[in-house]
C-alpha cells in the first residue's frame, strides 16, 4: 500500500529564513531515510540552491516559456542532496504579471506530469512559499489543498510577527474547506531580547506551539557560500544538530490546529510587554 505523503508548506516574511530552514530540515529528514520533494514557490527561485550545490535549476515557468507545453518532468525536477527532488516554480518577468499565478501553473504542471505519483514513493513534499504578499496566488498551496500542514518561520522582530499573524488569518480562511492546519511556529532567531520566550507566548496566543528555536549562527552563511546546507557542509557543527532536532520535531509532530489570529492591538500589546517599543 502507498504510504501517506505529508504535504507541508513553509510560510513567512521574505528574508526570514524559509529557504535555508526548509532545506536544512529536509537534509535532516534525508539522514534518516525520508524521501522528500521541495517545491520552491518564490519568484526568486532559490528554494533548492543548497540541495543542488550550484547546479542552476531552470524554473517551471522559464521552461514553459521556452518549450511551450512540451515540458518533460526531467526538465524541471532535478535530484539534489540525498536524492531530494527539487523544483522551482519561478515567476513572471520582473514588473510583468502576477507572481502568484506562476505557482498555480507550476503545481498543476507537476501534477499532470506525475511528479507526485507513487513511483517516487515520497514521504514529504515541502512547499517553500513567500508569504508576506497578500495575493491569492501565494495562498494557492493552501487553497487547493496542495499543502495541508503549515509551519511559519518567524523571529522576534515585529514585521516577522505581523506577517505570521497575517498568514494565520490565511490558514483560518482555508482551514474548513481544505482541512489546512497549522503545525507550529519555527523561531529563526534574530537575537532579539527574550526572543524564545516572546515567540513561545506568541505561539500560545495563536493556539499553536513554537516547534523549535533555531539559533542564529554564522555557520549558515559559511555553508551557504559553498552552496550547501549546514548538515552537508559541517555535519558535526552545533547548528547541524539544531536542524536535525527540528526535522525530528516536525516528523513527530502531532499538534495540528486551526490558529486564532490576534487583533493587531493585542499583538502590539504583546510586543510592548517585551519592551520592543521602548
Ligand atoms: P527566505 O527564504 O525566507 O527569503 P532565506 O532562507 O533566503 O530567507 O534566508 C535569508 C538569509 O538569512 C540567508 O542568506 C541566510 O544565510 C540567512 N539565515 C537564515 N537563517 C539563519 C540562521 N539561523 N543563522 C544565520 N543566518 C541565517
Ligand atoms: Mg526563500
Amino acid at each position: 500500500m502507498a504510504k501517506e505523503m505529508r504535504k507541508i508548506a513553509i510560510y513567512g516574511k521574505g528574508g526570514i529564513g524559509k529557504s535555508t530552514t526548509t532545506q536544512n530540515t529536509v537534509a535532516g529528514l534525508v539522514e534518516y531515510g525520508k524521501k522528500v520533494m521541495i517545491v520552491g514557490c518564490d519568484p526568486k527561485a532559490d528554494s533548492t540552491r543548497l540541495m543542488l550545490g550550484g547546479l542552476a535549476q531552470k524554473s517551471v515557468l522559464d521552461t514553459m516559456r521556452e518549450e511551450g507545453e512540451d515540458v518533460e518532468l526531467d526538465d524541471v525536477l532535478k535530484p539534489g542532496y540525498g536524492g531530494v527532488m527539487c523544483v522551482e516554480s519561478g515567476g513572471p518577468e520582473p514588473g510583468v504579471g502576477c507572481a502568484g499565478r506562476g505557482i498555480i501553473t507550476a503545481i498543476n504542471l507537476l501534477e499532470s506530469l506525475g511528479a507526485y505519483e507513487e513511483q517516487h514513493d515520497l514521504d514529504y513534499a515541502f512547499y517553500d512559499v513567500l508569504g508576506d504578499v497578500v495575493c491569492g496566488g501565494f495562498a494557492m498551496p493552501m487553497r487547493e489543498g496542495k499543502a495541508k500542514e503549515i509551519y511559519i518561520v518567524v523571529s522576534g522582530e515585529m514585521m516577522a510577527m505581523y506577517a505570521a499573524n497575517n498568514i494565520s488569518k490565511g490558514i483560518v480562511k482555508f482551514a474548513e474547506s481544505g482541512g489546512i492546519r497549522l503545525g507550529g511556529l519555527i523561531c529563526n532567531s534574530r537575537a532579539v531580547d527574550r526572543e524564545q520566550d516572546l515567540i513561545s507566548n506568541f505561539a500560545k496566543e495563536l493556539g499553536t506551539q513554537m516547534i523549535y528555536f533555531v539559533p542564529r549562527d554564522n555557520m549558515v552563511q559559511k555553508a551557504e557560500i559553498h552552496r550547501q546546507t549546514v548538515i552537508e557542509f559541517a555535519p558535526d557543527a552545533a547548528q547541524a544538530e539544531h536542524y536535525r532536532n527540528l526535522s525530528k520535531a516536525i516528523d513527530g509532530n502531532k499538534m495540528q490546529v486551526i490558529p486564532k489570529p490576534m487583533p493587531i492591538e493585542r499583538l502590539e500589546e504583546l510586543l510592548m510587554d517585551y519592551g520592543l517599543f521602548d
